[in-house]
């Protein structure tokens, strides 16, 4: 059985009366994600990424299709964990109560917040308000909170956009261990096809409105990569050497180029 098994035959934003003002944002969209597989999902701005996050993680109900996770619906699956592109911390809230929100109610709770927070180095900071973190501090805290439950299954926006080259690789580090330590599947949104290839074991490149799936490819490079390892850079070269019209910094192409 796939972790996530997606088909979507169409998602349509209806924005008013006339159904000129509606957008159809994914279109006969097929995919089968195995447990423990981590996925980036590439695609230019307004191709229907988070549409199709929001769908898995069944924040939205309203489309043509079938998806499940672990066999059932989004809605019923309940081990499933997100990051947004914004760390969404309660201002109000320290670090220690901002990753415990979702678990108030579990026994364990503190012990599962400093298991984490020292995961994450960030143990000294469970007092602190996100006002007092860096930008990388506060995406720490928000990536140990999108693990407090245990998830299955990690719903990835773009979560390390606008961050330092250093600052980003260090999280994109601890998520890697993370999701490796615990099995977990996750489905990680980025247009950054450097990131797409240092973290993901599997590619899935979209087209632009509507999306759908245009290039589907394994990343068969060792697992312990480094994102300056030359591999990843030679394994990019190869790419855009291979499907040039499909990947001059936007995919902009709607042929269908398959398997590679
Ligand atoms: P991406 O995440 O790839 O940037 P989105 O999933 O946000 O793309 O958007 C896909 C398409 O759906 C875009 O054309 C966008 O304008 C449209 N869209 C997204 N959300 C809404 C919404 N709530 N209402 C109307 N149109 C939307």
């Amino acid at each position: 059985m796939s972790a996530v098994s997606v088909e979507i035959l169409k998602k349509i934003y209806n924005n008013g009366v006339s159904s000129q003002s509606s957008v159809t944002a994914l279109e006969n969209f097929r995919l089968e994600i195995k447990r423990g597989e981590f996925t980036c999902i590439v695609g230019p701005s307004g191709c229907g990424k988070t549409t199709l996050l929001n769908l898995i993680g069944g924040l939205d109900k309203n489309f043509e299709g079938v998806i499940s996770v672990n066999g059932v619906s989004p809605q019923r699956s309940s081990a499933v964990g997100y990051m947004f592109q914004s760390p969404r911390l309660m201002p109000w809230l320290n670090v220690g109560q901002n990753v415990g929100l979702v678990v108030d109610k579990e026994p364990n709770k503190d012990k599962k917040i400093k298991e984490l927070l020292s995961e994450m180095e960030l143990d000294k900071f469970i007092n602190a308000y996100p006002k007092s973190l860096s930008g990388g501090m506060r995406r720490r805290a928000a990536l140990a909170r999108a693990f407090i439950t245990e998830p299955d299954l990690l719903l990835l926006d773009e979560p390390f956009l606008s961050l330092d080259v250093p600052v980003a690789n260090r999280l994109r580090k601890m998520l890697l261990n993370l999701c490796k330590r615990r099995s977990a599947t996750a489905v990680f949104v980025t247009h950054d096809l450097r990131e797409a290839i240092y973290l993901g074991d599997r590619l899935v490149f979209m087209s632009g409105t509507p999306g759908r799936v245009v290039l589907d490819l394994l990343v068969d490079l060792p697992s312990q990569r480094l994102p300056e390892d030359p591999d990843v850079e030679r394994f990019r070269h190869n790419l855009l050497e291979q499907h040039p019209r499909l990947l001059a910094g936007l995919i902009e192409d709607t042929e269908s180029v398959g398997n590679t």
